[in-house]
């Protein structure tokens, strides 16, 4: 039997899930150390409970293998598995009180009753309800209900907890006081807590390892500190914190250009001339003198926040957010400065050859000037160009030339939204359809995680006819 790593608890080896067709995790490896908090982050519909309920054994993957402690378990029921769930919803039993709920698992085992009382009063001592046995669960409040679950998910000792959003119903004062005792809860009892949110900053408050997923695949995986000050990709970087990103070209190690201007980093590795996103947290940008400036720009907003004020900076058509303690007034012509370590160099998510496809002309109207192309199932009419019936055709679409159908009536429909992340200038929304991604510009907040109808303009695309057989090469 293979192995996993040494203090590996779980371990997910290539794991692949698709619902109706749809792919919901695409092959995901991820380790999880034995004594860890490990939170898994990312958009709603992203793949998150489904990876907790593989790990739990609510779910078979269609294939890849789940090792827990070194042991392969596919196809072993969830009540073999050394792991214990709480869920959001914590459905405690209204008509019993504290204590018997945290016993009812250790009498359904038939524990012996000294046994579970001494269990029940040390896990109440660790999530803080000394006292609180005789208290019907009716009239406890949220906080005090889901220490309650808690205590009764950790009183059969599971070497690995899994929790699935166990804050989200509380208000946000709670939620805070909540997320210190679990950690405290999860320190004191020494379990591995897998944890599933999507929210960032109760991530980056608890996790020892945050796995950052987006669309059924892990894009990062790392520390807190890892995740926020050196994120892997332009989705990690605008997902958790804010963050100035920024399409730049990396002329050589150490050198970025970035609007006109060559600014000094520390990364190296990238190539020479190559496109890549920075980020730049609004913390890490100084507001300096403009003589002594990397780049000059006027504020155009300010707004207080307590311990600092945000800027937003519009610098060469791109807005800039900056926070300071120092406030500039609206209106204030201001020079920026950032030190190289704070410039944060990232490959661009999609693939080197976005918005290119390969289609056939279906019919052409030379007298009319228009073609029609079949892509993916749907048939485009073409004005302002001719192609004979039959023509295969190389089409580059430039980002602009992508819009979302406003009248519902797209040339592709059900095009899926992978993310949208704000460049400065626009934001940039990467779509999925069913043979490809795209890359689009829009000045709409568009929503993630939804299908639209995507409209392409195929006046601004760039043809090549392609002669005989099409090669892979030629996609
Ligand atoms: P959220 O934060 O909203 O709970 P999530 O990241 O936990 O989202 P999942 O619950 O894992 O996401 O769901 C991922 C995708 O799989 C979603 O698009 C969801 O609609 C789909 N999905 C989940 N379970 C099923 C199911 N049993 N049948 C069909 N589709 C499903």
């Amino acid at each position: 039997m293979k192995q996993a790593k040494n203090d590996m608890i779980v371990s997910l080896k290539d794991i692949f899930v698709e619902f109706d067709g749809e792919v919901i995790l695409n092959h995901i490896d991820l380790d999880i150390r034995d004594k860890e908090f490990v939170t898994i982050l990312g958009p709603s519909g992203c793949g998150k409970t489904t990876t907790l309920r593989i790990i739990g054994g609510f779910l078979e993957p269609d294939s890849g293998e789940v090792y827990f402690d070194g042991r392969k378990i596919n196809g072993l029921p969830p009540h073999k598995r050394n792991v214990n769930t709480v869920f959001q919803k914590y459905s405690l039993f209204p008509h019993l009180n504290v204590f018997d709920n945290i016993a009812f698992g250790m009498r359904i085992k038939k524990m012996p009753k000294d046994e579970i009382k001494k269990r029940v009063k040390e896990m109440l001592a660790i999530v803080d309800l000394k006292g609180y046995e005789k208290r019907s669960v009716a009239r406890l409040s949220g906080g005090q209900q889901q220490r309650v679950a808690i205590a009764r998910a950790l009183v059969c000792d599971p070497k690995v907890l899994l929790l699935d959003e166990p804050l989200g119903a509380l208000d946000l004062k709670l939620r805070k006081n909540m997320q210190d005792e679990l950690k405290q809860i999860q320190q004191k009892t020494n379990t591995t807590f897998i944890y599933v949110t999507h929210d960032q900053e109760e991530a980056l408050t608890m996790s020892d390892t945050v796995v950052v997923m987006n669309n059924g695949v892990i894009e990062q995986i790392g520390s807190p500190t890892d995740v926020y000050n050196e994120p892997i990709n332009a989705f990690v970087a605008d997902f958790i914190g804010e963050a100035n990103i920024i399409n730049a070209v990396m002329l050589e190690d150490c050198r970025v250009l970035v609007l006109g201007e060559v600014l000094e980093c520390v990364d190296k590795g990238f190539g020479k001339n190559t496109p890549v996103d920075i980020v730049i947290r609004p913390e890490d940008i100084e507001l300096v003198e403009p003589s002594q400036a990397q780049l000059i720009g006027e504020v155009v907003d300010v707004t207080f926040k307590g311990v600092h004020y945000e800027m937003t900076i519009m610098c060469k058509g791109c807005e800039w957010i900056v926070h300071s303690t120092e406030c500039a007034a609206v209106g204030d012509i201001v020079g920026m400065k950032v030190i190289p370590f704070n410039i944060q160099i990232m490959n661009k998510m999609f693939p080197k050859s976005y918005n290119e496809f390969v289609c056939s002309v279906v019919a052409g109207d030379e007298a009319e000037n228009t073609f029609t192309v079949s892509l993916e199932g749907s048939e485009i009419d073409v004005k302002g160009h001719y192609f004979p019936e039959g023509t295969r055709l190389h089409v580059v679409l430039p980002t602009d030339a992508l819009s979302i159908a406003g009248d519902g009536e797209g040339d592709l429909n059900d095009v899926y939204i992978e993310s949208v992340i704000f460049k400065g200038e626009h934001n940039e929304i990467i779509l999925e359809s069913d043979e490809q991604k795209w890359l689009m510009q829009s000045d709409v907040d568009e929503q993630v995680a939804t299908y639209v109808p995507l409209k392409l303009d195929f006046s601004k695309a760039r043809y090549t006819v392609l002669k005989g057989e099409v090669s892979a090469d030629e996609i």
